[in-house]
């Protein structure tokens, strides 16, 4: 059980950093598809969904500001990933800074 807390933690620290950084979108209402995993690398956490857990893709839509085109971005989640993801998206919802630029 503390194992798992730990790991849950540690998936928080970094989905909430991805967030802060402008690595992750914020959850804002996307189309949301559920299915089993095929492999991809969870965009939240980098570890592969293999067939035994639960993907969700997330429809995320950039706004191009020159075209009207609008590129939509897929992104693999892991089910407890996107959970994660959602809880961390409604605490910074103050996301309109650009995070820190000399990240590497
Ligand atoms: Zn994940």
């Amino acid at each position: 059980m503390s194992d798992d807390a730990h790991a849950s933690q540690a998936h928080r620290r970094l989905i909430a950093e991805r967030l802060r950084t402008g690595a992750l979108p914020g959850y804002g209402g996307q189309r949301t598809f559920g299915g089993p995993g095929e492999g991809m690398p969870c965009a939240c956490c980098d570890e592969p969904i293999s067939r035994a857990d639960v993907q969700y893709d997330v429809d995320h839509r950039e706004a191009q500001q020159l075209a009207a085109a609008e590129q939509v971005r897929s992104l693999p989640m892991h089910l407890h990933c996107y959970r994660l993801w959602v809880e961390e998206s409604s605490h910074c919802s103050d996301r309109g800074q650009p995070g820190h630029p000399g990240q590497p």
